[in-house]
């Protein structure tokens, strides 16, 4: 794996999101919860083969989130 390939495991991931979707549209919980895995196991094994340190981008990531206002000062439409 390497950075050219990353479309590659991203479009992955969209697939499996699909699936998700596909899952709930049949409303089967067991299946939506089966592909939403999927699609968690598909970044994680993206993000370990690029050596990335997702667990730390997390958590940098939500202590951003947290100051921001609600949908980001939008307007609720
Ligand atoms: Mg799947």
């Amino acid at each position: 794996m390497t950075w050219d390939n990353v479309p590659i495991y991203l479009m992955l991931v969209v697939t499996e999101l699909s699936e998700a979707m596909e899952a709930w549209r049949d409303d089967n919980p067991e299946a939506f919860k089966e592909e939403v895995a999927d699609a968690l196991i598909r970044i994680f094994h993206m993000c370990g083969d690029l050596k990335m340190d997702v667990s730390n981008a997390i958590n940098v990531k939500m202590l951003v989130n947290r100051t921001r206002p609600y949908k980001h000062g939008r307007k609720r439409v």
